[in-house]
């Protein structure tokens, strides 16, 4: 086992999930009135370790949508089709210290990483092979990828969301116009078809036992600790958790890497996937946002996480 006293650690956690709970501070992503319309006071925790032990609090039965959460899932997705080499002639893998849809590419005029709109989008172009047209195909495989991930339970799709996201998109159309200028996509890539996928990966629901189940199969390599079966290569889980250190958590990534040292993934909704690779997945969702996009009770409950355990990277030293 690899929490050996399971019982004892819930109870940790739950007294976690409670001192975090009053926190109220922050504000529900407003930009479109699916996100707006949420009771702001859910809360959920769900965890489940590399050997499949779980434990889950609050919401944790509640769906959101994904929204940047869908990056590293695409991201690992686009390197498993192609391999780290074409992906990165497409995308960087440095942090940008931008917000994460600010109009800015790098200095060759690629998106700075994966994990921000940009390369979020490019990554989106790259999931099909060459010569590859169907476009439901390609939404089936980002389904069904995010239910194998998850253990097997089916995900849903929030098709209010996606037809919200759509007609709020100025900025995405304007950073995949920005990045067609600079000849940056794949040769016969369709602009328009590439920006719907991404805004529907964004509209894909899961709840927090699910995604928990996820960030635990990132934890363990790949293999997913429910159903045994493999998703993604160890390398590909390894790039996608270097780029979720490095740039998971919008501009506020640095710090998150300083403080709490573990590979993360925030998304509008409220979401946090957090990996702690070899021991356990975690899910928390709380709807209100700081300043920079992040889950306000989500980083509280990271702080206390690590100040509890030596889950952070360099608390093994
Ligand atoms: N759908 C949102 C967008 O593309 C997702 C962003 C996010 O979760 N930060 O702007």
């Amino acid at each position: 086992m690899v929490i050996r006293d399971f019982d004892e650690f819930c109870r940790d956690i739950t007294d976690i999930y409670e001192s975090t709970l009053p926190n109220t501070e922050g504000q529900v992503a407003s930009y479109i009135p699916q996100l707006a319309r949420v009771n702001p006071d859910q809360f959920a925790v769900s965890l489940c370790t590399v050997d499949g032990q779980r434990l889950s609090l609050g919401d944790s039965k509640a769906d959101f949508s994904v929204q940047s959460t869908c990056k590293p899932i695409n991201y690992s997705l686009a390197l498993q089709l192609h391999g780290e080499h074409v992906v990165h002639r497409h995308v960087g893998r440095e942090p940008s210290g931008r917000g994460f849809n600010e109009l800015t590419l790098n200095h060759d005029g690629r998106p700075h990483n994966p994990m921000i709109n940009a390369g979020a989008i490019m990554c989106c172009s790259l999931l099909k092979r060459e010569g590859e047209v169907n476009v439901a195909d390609r939404f089936d495989l980002v389904m069904d990828t995010w239910r194998r991930l998850g253990g097997g339970t089916k995900v849903k799709f929030n098709n209010s969301v996606y037809l919200s996201e759509r007609t709020t998109a100025d900025r995405n159309f304007a950073l995949g116009y920005f990045m067609r200028e600079k000849q940056a996509f794949p040769a016969s890539t369709d602009l328009l078809e590439t920006l719907e996928f991404y805004f529907q990966c964004c509209s894909i629901e899961v709840h927090a036992e699910q995604m928990a189940a996820v960030a635990a199969t990132l934890a363990n390599g790949g293999i997913c600790p429910i159903s045994g079966e493999r998703v993604f290569e160890t390398k590909t889980v390894q790039h996608c958790l270097s780029l979720m250190y490095s740039c998971g958590m919008y501009d506020y990534s640095g710090e998150f890497a300083f403080t709490i040292g573990l590979p993360a993934k925030s998304g509008v909704a409220g979401a946090l996937m957090i990996v702690v690779p070899n021991v356990m997945g975690i899910c928390t969702w709380s709807p209100r946002l700081d300043k920079l996009g992040n889950s306000v009770r989500g980083i509280e409950f990271c702080r206390r996480l690590v100040a509890t355990f030596n889950f952070h990277n360099y608390d093994t030293l």
